[in-house]
């Protein structure tokens, strides 16, 4: 058992002694001369495990979405998106203020968008329109509660986009769980996208960091915004030693999150102040609705005294994340504060 039990975000995971072995260990360059052998090694092994021909380290996953954004589409353009979409809603506004365009969010079955509906958005442009430059789809979908966009639904939106010449990039802060959930590889997903993005930081522990792929002119387009955006980091290969661990070592126990997600689901589904259904969990994220008075926050405040931290992210709603620092041990911490509120 951890203390607290933080259920907060799969990005409180902290670097595994390995990563910092790794880290201490890095041989590395200045990585904005072009010259940081570990930097290179991390894009190099992205790029491999998703199928394109380069990739780049990016200080966070919003740098990353935004230069994809800014590579794909034109200042006045509009990128299509989902409309609980991480980049229109938790990314300060960051498209519009510096890539300047505009977003069209979509209505989805939780998080799955209909390749009708995204076809019905996508203007050619003209003297009114604005052209529709580039579809984003975040898989797994945060605020749908961790919900994957199977690889079928992927390629007919991939078959929407590429009919009407729109590019088609997927947020995959957490791919990797998209993977584990489903069990196809990252170059099957990013097979349905011209640029992919992946969170190191997340479900894989890394203390810091994200990477873009696409096709060598898309990042070298991409590595130019980074600069633009003051993401260009010297002897960034520390962090991209842990980063490589990350890819080899934590992907395939994202699993145990999953099966310890279903866990508390089923837990709290049992008890009468909660309400969540069980059934709708993918991968590490449940939304689970607190029936027990007061607003949700209140109810978060109160776990927090108890040790078990979460977010409220509506008066009645609590979100909670698994990952490699919630154990069993944590789960049962959690089901049992939460009957005993
Ligand atoms: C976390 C997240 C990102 C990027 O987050 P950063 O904190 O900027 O690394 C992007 N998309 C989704 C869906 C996310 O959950």
């Amino acid at each position: 058992m951890h203390d607290p039990s933080d259920f907060r975000s799969d990005t409180v995971t902290r670097p595994t002694p390995a990563m910092r072995r790794a880290m201490a260990e890095a041989v590395v360059g200045d990585d904005v001369l072009g010259d940081d052998p570990t930097a290179i090694r991390l894009e190099e092994a992205f790029a491999r495990l998703v199928g394109k021909e380069a990739a780049l380290f990016v200080p966070s996953g919003s740098m990353g979405n935004l230069a994809a954004i800014a590579v794909h589409a034109r200042p006045g353009e509009a990128v299509l998106m989902e409309e609980w979409g991480h980049s229109v809603n938790f990314e300060a506004g960051g498209p519009s203020r510096f890539a300047g365009v505009m977003i069209r969010t979509l209505s989805s079955d939780r998080g799955i968008l209909d390749p009708d509906l995204v076809r019905r958005w996508i203007f050619a442009g003209s003297v009114h329109t604005p052209r529709t430059a580039l579809l984003v789809v975040e898989n797994t979908h945060n605020f749908h509660g961790g919900r994957v966009t199977p690889l079928s639904r992927m390629r007919e939106l991939r078959q929407a986009t590429a009919e009407k010449g729109v590019a088609l990039h997927i947020d995959g802060a957490r791919l990797w769980n998209a993977c584990a959930a489903t069990g196809a590889s990252p170059a099957e997903f990013a097979a349905c996208a011209d640029s992919v993005t992946a969170c190191l930081s997340k479900g894989l522990s890394a203390p810091v960091g994200s990477v873009l792929a696409g096709t060598r002119a898309f990042v070298d387009a991409a590595r130019r915004v980074r600069k633009t955006l003051g993401g260009g980091m010297r002897q960034a290969g520390i962090l991209a030693a842990a980063g490589l661990v990350a890819l080899d070592t934590m992907r395939d126990r994202l699993v145990e999150d999953h099966a310890r997600m279903r866990r508390v689901a089923e837990g709290l589904a049992a008890l009468p102040n909660w309400e969540c259904d069980p059934a709708r969990v993918e991968s590490n994220i449940l939304f689970v609705r607190w029936k027990g008075g007061g607003p949700a926050a209140d109810a978060a405040a109160r776990l927090k005294a108890r040790g078990v931290l979460c977010f409220d992210t509506a008066a009645d709603t609590i979100r909670l994340l698994t990952h490699a620092d919630i154990d069993d041990q944590d789960v049962d911490r959690l089901l049992a504060e939460a009957k005993d509120l």
